[in-house]
């Protein structure tokens, strides 16, 4: 460590005292946590998973099987982010291991990213019957759980799958097709909105997988970027 970053260090440690100190003297014994401060994402994530168990906050978790919290490497700088388990996921407990999934992995694997070494997640944990778009109480029931996993993973880049996907999180109505190709700040992150797969595997034709295959290669290059490896 340098000087400079040992000083700074010890000038952060004597203000973290000196504040603690001032609650102390007005007699606040205990302070409220809401982050995993000192945990890593791992740990951060299997405590986040453990509190979604048996999850009974919205009327999703009447048609589900299983929760499908999110699958991946807790330490990348890459999350993706879907719209609700379908029936193959709600069967598994991962997310995207149906067609749309296999699909996905392929899509990554074209710019030389593998599935293990992202995360994946869904705006909703459980499936939506009938594989319905999630409703506004659903998505709100389940936000702090899609925040807690960013809020562990502080991943650089997000990849958001699909119309539902991208405008849930932009907070916007706002077509994929205006969305998606450009870059969206997203808190510390960048978001690169693109094509759902399924909808990629309704839609087969050239046009939609040219422009899935721009974005791709936009999130590598983003990816490559907040990774310090410089683009490729
Ligand atoms: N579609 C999604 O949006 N998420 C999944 O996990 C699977 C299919």
């Amino acid at each position: 460590m340098s000087d400079e970053a040992a000083r700074l260090l010890a000038d952060a440690a004597r203000g973290l005292a000196d504040h603690l100190r001032f609650h102390q003297a007005l007699g606040i014994r205990e302070l409220p946590v809401k982050q995993d401060y000192l945990a890593g994402p791992d740990a951060a994530l299997r405590r986040l998973e453990t509190t979604i168990a048996g999850c009974t906050r919205c009327k999703l978790s009447g048609g589900r099987t299983t929760i499908v919290f999110g699958s991946g490497d807790p330490g990348t700088r890459l999350v993706l982010i879907g719209e609700g388990p379908g029936e193959e996921e709600d069967r598994q407990g991962k997310p995207f291991v149906g067609r749309a999934g296999q699909l996905l992995t392929k899509m990554l694997e074209s710019v030389g990213i593998t599935r293990d070494e992202v995360y994946i997640c869904n705006i909703v944990k459980c499936r939506p019957p009938g594989n319905r778009n999630p409703e506004p109480d659903e998505i709100g029931a389940c936000a702090p759980f899609l925040e807690g996993q960013l809020a562990a993973i502080r991943p650089g880049v997000i990849g958001a799958l699909g119309t539902f996907a991208a405008q849930t999180l932009l907070r916007t109505r706002e077509p994929i097709s205006r969305l998606r190709g450009r870059l969206h700040p997203y808190g510390q992150a960048v978001l690169v909105p693109t094509f759902h797969p399924a909808f990629l595997l309704r839609n087969p034709g050239p046009e939609y997988r040219k422009q899935a295959w721009d974005d791709l290669k936009l999130m590598r290059r983003e990816y490559d970027r907040v990774r310090g490896a410089g683009a490729g």
